[in-house]
């Protein structure tokens, strides 16, 4: 059996006024940022989510509920820095990352490389394994009204333990 393992994640929070807007760990001047118990980083809770579902950890949710006030508006790299060490133990190392942000605005392209460092740092791997996109949906749907954001992640993870 191989020792490469895929991981898909996917997430999504609501826009609202009040909130700062941090995506991939970076602050973002916008009227709104997204709602959710931690620092609702849909950009790195996608990854996590995609990390999780390769190492065959569950998923966020399992792994830091949000009902425990512990992981009240926490930044979500902390968060990332744990998935990080629960892959490590369990012997998996980060191949690559692929992120994509859906999000009509703000534009996103000068935090990109960012985004990608500060994904690689949490995780102790290279910017250069770390993709960071965004796109919107056209005026579509919630995305495209500006009611939310949602992100989709891509892992490969490779057994080396
Ligand atoms: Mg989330």
């Amino acid at each position: 059996m191989t020792n490469l393992r895929i991981g898909h994640g996917y997430d999504v929070h609501r826009l609202e006024e009040g909130r700062k807007l941090i995506l991939g760990g970076v602050e973002i001047p916008w009227d709104r940022g997204l709602l959710g118990h931690s620092d609702a980083d849909v950009l790195v809770h996608a990854v996590m989510d995609a990390l999780a579902g390769a190492s065959r950890l569950g998923d966020i949710g399992k792994l830091f509920p949000d009902t425990d006030p512990a992981y009240a508006g926490i930044s979500s790299l902390k968060l990332l820095e744990e998935v990080g060490r629960l892959l490590a133990e369990r012997g998996f190392a980060v191949v690559n990352i692929d992120a994509a942000l859906l999000a009509q605005a703000p534009k996103i392209a000068p935090y990109k490389e960012r985004m990608a460092e500060n994904i690689a740092a949490a995780l102790g791997i290279e910017p250069e394994q770390v993709n960071v996109k965004a796109t919107t949906e056209e005026g579509l749907g919630f995305t495209g009204d500006g009611s939310g954001m949602a992100a989709h992640a891509a892992a490969l993870l490779e057994r080396v333990g």
